[in-house]
């Protein structure tokens, strides 16, 4: 097919998948195979465990390493798998060219380690294309429009894949992974987690926001905003198609569509002298101590009692934390549990389901205190020691089955989606 005629598709490389020159070997096969019947933008990530390699460099420098020069130490990870891809890909004759994000023209706010996209020179991409057949791009990174270079926060790459896309139209973001797609639970642990043909933005997003790892939250919103078509789908296994993301129908049914389970929380549990006692204080206490996006949830627990899941802290830090808010007049004690793992039950049905005597009855014979629930539209979460919770997580999802086989029984993405890709 003539260059011309065809269709722009976007593929994403995660580091695992270009961490070595044999990795970059199988990546390039896949890409010069797509790029017979698209034209091709390939995002990639920095090789293997680069990027954690370069923050803990920078570490041993500095103990505040300044954060714009941080970005460029990090942006140069990206920059290697480009280049390394292009030369590949380039030995078994495909016209591939890279391109970092500043080449680009993939403006960012100039918010250094968190920066977002703000737009994207998509006549680059088209001119790009008139003398290359595929358009290697450094994902995770972007410039300002004073020319700095930045980093969109780890895990970006999935992000800088899903805008371009956006940007240029692209028929479908292919994220290329280690598992075959999204599961019900993490395959690589819960041996009968069922892999979703197809799923709905919101419920993936659901899912990447409680920490299912596929997917990062920020690339399925950017998809879900411009309506992009994602599939997920393992760098190992071509004749599994993955798991198509996209708009949903209206729900027809009340449904399940994972359990997702994160540890390394820590639940800081606050009584007061008095009910009446001033929760404010402490709530700016915490806040100063540890951060917005640290506190994950709040629960109330009587009305002097308030247990707090924060993510993040070390036995330092958090023993720190337990003398600051020990000191706050109206506190009677404050304690700290470390070893915490946090789940949720995602999917319509969840806050239905997770009051069900099928979860009360597991839940009860293995959490050792009060379960504390939070509920949204989408998801029921709840949180218990991290000692036996493999054993929930396997429970659980077993006992669940029916409510995942009910999901999967409705074809809940838009028809167009189905047949697209
Ligand atoms: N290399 C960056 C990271 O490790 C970005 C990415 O992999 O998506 O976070
Ligand atoms: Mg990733």
């Amino acid at each position: 097919m003539s260059n011309l005629n065809k269709k722009i598709k976007v593929l994403k490389f995660g580091g695992t998948s270009v961490k070595n020159p044999q990795r970059l070997a199988h990546v390039a096969q896949i890409v010069a195979s797509e790029s017979k019947s698209h034209k091709t933008v390939v995002v990639v990530s920095a090789m293997g465990n680069t990027t954690d390699s370069l923050v803990q460099l920078a570490g041993r420098c500095s103990d505040s390493p300044n954060l714009r020069e941080l970005d460029v130490l990090l942006a140069s990870g990206e920059q290697q798998s480009i280049a390394l891809l292009s030369i590949v890909l380039s030995d078994l004759g495909v016209r591939a060219k890279s391109f970092t994000g500043a080449q680009l023209g993939i403006v960012t706010e100039s918010n250094y380690g968190n920066a977002e996209i703000l737009s994207i020179d998509s006549t680059k991409i088209y001119d790009a294309f008139t003398s290359n057949e595929v358009i290697v791009v450094a994902g995770f990174q972007g410039v300002t429009t004073t020319g700095d270079i930045t980093t969109l926060g780890r895990g970006g790459s999935d992000t800088s894949a899903v805008a371009i896309a956006a940007a240029v139209g692209a028929e479908s973001c292919d994220v290329y992974t280690d598992v075959d797609g999204i599961f019900t639970a993490d395959p690589n642990i819960i041996g009968g987690a069922i892999q979703h043909t197809n799923i709905g933005y919101d419920e993936c997003l659901e899912m990447a926001r409680k920490g299912a790892q596929v997917i990062h939250p920020r690339a399925v919103e950017c998809a879900r905003e411009n309506l992009v078509l994602l599939r997920v789908r393992s760098v190992f296994n071509p004749g599994n198609s993955g798991t198509v993301i996209g708009p949903t129908k209206q729900p027809t049914a009340d449904s399940l569509v994972g359990i997702t389970s994160t540890d390394g929380f820590s639940v800081l549990e606050i009584e007061l002298d008095q009910p009446t006692a001033d929760s404010e204080a402490i709530k700016d206490a915490l806040k100063s101590a540890v951060g917005d996006v640290n506190l994950v949830e709040t629960y109330l627990c009587s009305d002097s009692v308030s247990s707090h899941v924060i993510s993040g802290l070390n036995n330092l830090s958090g023993q720190s934390l337990v003398g600051q808010i020990g000191r706050i007049a109206c506190v009677r004690q404050a304690s700290i549990r470390f070893g915490i793992t946090w789940f949720s039950l995602v999917g319509t049905g969840a806050a239905e389901i997770v009051t069900s005597s099928k979860v009360r009855s597991i839940v009860n014979g293995l959490i050792d205190r009060k379960l504390h629930l939070s509920i949204s539209d989408l998801s029921a979460s709840f949180y218990t020691g991290t000692d036996n919770a493999r054993q929930v997580w396997n429970l659980l999802h077993e006992q669940l089955k029916p409510e995942f086989a009910k999901a999967k029984g409705h074809n809940r993405l838009e028809e167009q989606c189905l047949v697209k890709v």
